[in-house]
């Protein structure tokens, strides 16, 4: 391997203090040493796992990093050009979980393996070091154990090359075998990688340099790695893939661009590199169509928390809401295409007659599901055999798969069905037609299995006479020892003579020391030949015992040799259908979904929506389903609100006070839109949506420090990607667009926002705003139309109705809301002095025709620029101070104390002191009261 693959990750844990590089000189190593040394000059970005006994050992300053990463012990072996070699271990059987939390970390391991017994090296050699060979790399986009992956997720690892102005983009889940390609440009690849959510990223260094790749990448640059440029050779990448398929052109599979040739070429060649040439079975490269499914970009994945939640967990996303599939593979279908919403109506349909079936047949779902919950995940254990990493229990799985589909091939097929709809029709044609396959399975295994083949006993008796008579032999040499050790113990006299084994010694006879005499005295020392003497046994052999362990050895050698070729044998006849296991778990995968959408469909009382080209998006009595689920238990219900965003008007401009569920409105409408071009049922009454080709969702308000970006600026750029993509066909959905900034500016901006979506843009549109001044434009914007929030006043407080309804809402009530969340009084009475002086002097928010800036500013006019608003033009300048101390202290109080310190009691007449007394007395009852109001 000369290829050099560089994550940055990885090289961003430092060198620690007591790191010490790996040499590259090998002239004065120890042999052993030299072999790991030229293993990790082939390797210098991986750490390199070099297998020494029961052990994997790490040694230099990959040592240093993995005991760190790991939290293990760092020792010392020996010496090399001077100097001591660090070192540090994991045991061999559990290397795996290890191997987990480093790629979690962002390094990659190469796998440095012995490749020949020390009786192999001696017969090779003459000498007994054994060959050690890298036997694999592993990535974070390569993995394949069961324990490296979650089963519920996709792992893709994607590479995108650049030819001329364009980007292919290549992505694969090699546990899978599917292979995707597509084009696309710099403005859509953020939105590509987000619906890909690649465990790993291939580019080549040169472009990574690239200022708008760089931007793009750099949220994702654990994910990264870098290969040289040459590794995406169009022309050699296009002679690999013939190569690997078999074929003079890839023209049978599409056309490709030679971008895509190119991205796909270097992301076959790293898989071939990282799985040291055991390439698992990859389906034919599939062109992505242009515009096939919805275009949803990172920020608005985010907002919408589609398959994680704000914080990165599966939790609280719509994914984990929604999912109620049984097989890994069923919930990584979903999950992809929850990612990947389609645009075609026909399709769509077709998914939901599917889901239909399954909601109207409760009992056909509930036989469905239970045959489901019998089936492991076939994708993955086919992908393990191909690559030569399976073991007897991924046979198993196919096995089991390969029944299980069979069951429910028959299920499908009975009579009351006699129209099944055109999915489950193709599913269900793809369930059957590898019964040779599965009979020879289940002839062939044994009902326990080991992990590893090496381990032996998984094929069942009866399958393999030359296995049965090599066991029968092993078996008859067991009782042969036993029946040795009878005689043994006759002959000697010892009747507590045993004949035991033991991975040093083997067999051997063992007597108490007290009994030794009798074997060690004439006759009997001619038979007995010491072994060991131990405080408590003295150990002895016989050339006969040894002979029969000789033979025994051979038989159980001879058994594991035959169940290793039978192993290989079966891991064949299983790849060579990889073609119809594949097809038969996607299609079982496709069965689960379909009865996972019905299984909520039902339990949660979701309709089938109507999709198809118009624009229309009418959904009547819709829920939020994630929020819906979140209530479920407590005593508060969902309370479902209506949306019609038909032509006419096109464009909801809502109001309303904070915490009215402004925001949990417009994300369920575009949840509803996603749900319902999956092919799923949807949380509302009836839901009738116009493709929807682009969603937008944003909130104001979010700061991207990572990328230096302030919130304001965040925002800004979210809505320009926005107002430059959204067409006739996409739904856009804008919360608090403006806030990031001061109240004209933002207003402004949200103001000319709003008009350029109605104007240009002629999407159909949710508004979310606090900016009541923007309602006065459904005057003169036709597709216009104002919603508030329903909220109830009570006793001074505001009850939330969580209503939409017509017309724009009277005011904010934020300081309703600000006094629930617990601000101190005296704030709230000083904000409630500022709010009256503003109110009193025409400021008032909802006053649009107040506002100076925005009387009788017509659309047609959006590019006159905006006038500043003059000094003053907020009044507060004759709003009285506030006492130095007020904030510290409540108003009441500060009242009182002015009342005692205006009072002069020598100048006070008896009756002056009665008022004073009277006056002090209401204030102080008016401060209760208004306490008890506050309770
Ligand atoms: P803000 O303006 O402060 O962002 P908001 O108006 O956007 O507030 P949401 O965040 O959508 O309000 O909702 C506030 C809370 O109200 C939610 O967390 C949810 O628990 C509840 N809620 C929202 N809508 C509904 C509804 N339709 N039925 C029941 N509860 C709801």
């Amino acid at each position: 391997m000369t290829d050099t693959a560089k994550s940055p990750t990885e090289s961003s844990h430092e060198v620690g203090p007591q790191g010490v590089d790996a040499p590259r000189q090998t002239d004065n190593a120890s042999p052993m040493m030299a072999q790991y040394l030229d293993a990790k000059a082939a390797h210098p970005d991986c750490l390199v796992f070099f297998r020494m006994g029961d052990f994997y050992e790490l040694f230099f300053d990959d040592a240093v990093k993995a005991a760190r990463a790991l939290d293990i012990t760092l020792t010392r072996r020996g010496q090399h050009g001077g100097g001591e070699i660090p070192m540090a271990g994991v045991p061999a059987h559990a290397h795996e979980s290890y191997l987990a939390r480093l790629i979690r970390q962002g390094f990659r391991i190469a796998i440095c393996d012995q490749v020949e017994s020390p009786a192999e090296a001696k017969k090779r050699s003459g000498k007994t070091l054994v060959r050690r060979e890298v036997v694999r790399i592993v990535t974070p986009g390569t993995v394949t154990e069961e324990t490296l992956l979650e089963s519920r997720a996709a792992n893709n690892l994607v590479a995108i090359a650049r030819v001329g102005g364009r980007f292919g983009v290549a992505a694969a889940d090699i546990t899978v075998g599917r292979l995707m390609l597509e084009i696309t440009d710099v403005k859509h690849l953020d939105s590509v990688l987000a619906r890909l959510d690649p465990g790993e990223i291939l580019i080549a260094d040169s472009l990574r340099q690239d200022a708008d790749i760089h931007s793009i990448l750099e949220p994702r640059d654990s994910r990264v790695t870098l290969l040289p440029a040459a590794r995406f050779n169009s022309e050699s990448a296009l002679h690999r893939l013939c190569t690997l398929y078999g074929v003079e052109t890839l023209d049978a599979y599409g056309t490709f661009d030679r971008c895509e040739i190119a991205a796909c070429g270097a992301l076959v060649g790293y898989i071939d590199l990282t799985q040291q040439g055991h390439l698992p079975h990859l389906c034919p490269p599939e062109r992505r169509a242009d515009g096939a499914t919805m275009e949803i970009d990172a920020a608005t994945r985010r907002s919408l928390e589609l398959t994680r939640n704000q914080s990165g967990e599966r939790s609280g996303s719509l994914l984990a809401t929604l999912d109620r599939t049984i097989t890994g593979p069923g919930a990584r279908l979903l999950a992809q295409h929850l990612a990947a919403p389609s645009t075609d109506p026909a399709a769509i349909n077709s998914r939901l007659d599917a889901v239909q079936l399954f909601v109207d047949d409760g009992n056909l779902r509930i036989d469905l599901r239970e045959i489901l919950r019998a089936i492991p995940d076939m994708e993955r254990a086919l992908s393990r055999l191909t690559i030569g990493r399976g073991g007897p229990r991924d046979l198993a799985a196919i096995r089991d798969g390969l029944s299980g589909a069979q069951r429910l091939s028959t299920l499908l097929a009975m009579p009351r069905l006699d129209l099944l709809p055109d999915a489950v029709a193709r599913a269900q044609s793809r369930l059957t037609g590898l019964d040779d396959l599965m009979d020879k399975l289940a002839r062939a295994l044994s009902q326990t299995l080991p992990v590893l083949a090496r381990d032996g006993g998984f094929i069942a008796p009866g399958f393999a006479p030359d296995l049965d008579e090599t066991r029968t032999a092993r078996d008859e040499g067991r009782r042969l020892i036993a029946g040795l050790q009878h005689r043994y113990a006759e002959a000697s006299g010892v009747g507590t003579l045993k004949i035991k084994h033991n991975n040093v010694l083997g067999y051997f006879i063992e007597v108490s020391p007290t009994n030794a005499e009798k074997l060690t005295a004439e006759p009997a020392a001619q038979t007995f030949i010491h072994r060991q003497t131990l405080a408590s046994a003295v150990r002895f052999t016989t050339t006969e015992l040894a002979e029969m362990e000789k033979t025994l050895a051979q038989a159980g050698d001879r058994a594991i040799a035959l169940e290793l070729d039978l192993f290989a044998q079966l891991s064949g006849a299983v790849t060579a259908a990889s073609d119809g296991v594949a097809e038969m778990a996607a299609a079982l995968a496709v069965i689960d979904v379909f009865a996972s959408h019905a299984e909520i469909a039902a339990e949660q009382g979701y309709t089938r929506p109507t999709v198809d080209l118009s624009h229309r998006f009418r959904i009547v009595s819709g829920r939020h389903p994630v929020v819906e689920a979140a209530l479920a238990g407590s005593s508060d219900t969902f309370v479902a609100n209506d949306c019609d965003l038909s032509q006419a008007r096109r464009l909801w401009l809502l109001t309303g006070p904070n915490m009215a569920g402004k925001s949990t409105f417009l994300r369920q409408n575009a949840l509803v839109a996603i749900m319902a071009q999956i092919g799923g049922y949807v949380p509302a009454d009836q839901a009738e949506i116009g493709i929807v080709d682009r969603l937008f969702s944003r909130v104001g308000a979010a700061d991207d420090l990572a990328r230096g970006r302030s919130t304001f600026m965040v925002e800004m750029v979210e809505t320009a990607a926005i107002l430059h993509q959204a067409t006739p066909r996409s739904l856009v959905v804008l919360d608090e667009i403006g806030r990031g900034t001061s109240t004209y500016d933002g207003l402004s901006i949200a103001w000319a926002t709003v008009e350029h979506l109605h104007d240009r843009n002629r999407c159909r549109a949710l508004f979310a705003t606090h900016y009541h001044e923007l309602t006065a434009l459904a005057d003169r914007l036709k597709a216009l139309t104002c919603r508030s929030m329903a909220v109830r006043e009570w006793k001074g407080d505001i009850v939330f109705l969580h209503e939409v309804r017509e017309g724009a809402a009277d005011r904010s009530y934020g300081l309703h809301v600000a006094k629930l969340a617990g601000l101190p009084n005296a704030v709230l009475t000083r904000a409630r002095t500022v709010l009256d002086t503003l109110e009193r002097s025409g400021q008032r928010e909802n006053d649009a025709a107040a506002l100076p800036l925005f009387a009788g500013l017509e659309s047609e006019d959006t590019t006159a620029p905006v006038p500043e608003p003059g000094p003053g033009s907020v009044p507060l300048g004759s709003l009285p101070d506030e006492p130095a101390d007020a904030a510290a202290e409540d108003p009441q109080v500060a009242a009182i104390r002015r009342l005692v310190a205006e009072a002069d009691p020598d100048a006070m007449t008896p009756r002056d002191a009665l008022d004073a007394m009277y006056r002090l007395k209401k204030l102080i009852s008016e401060g209760s009261d208004a306490a008890d109001q506050a309770d």
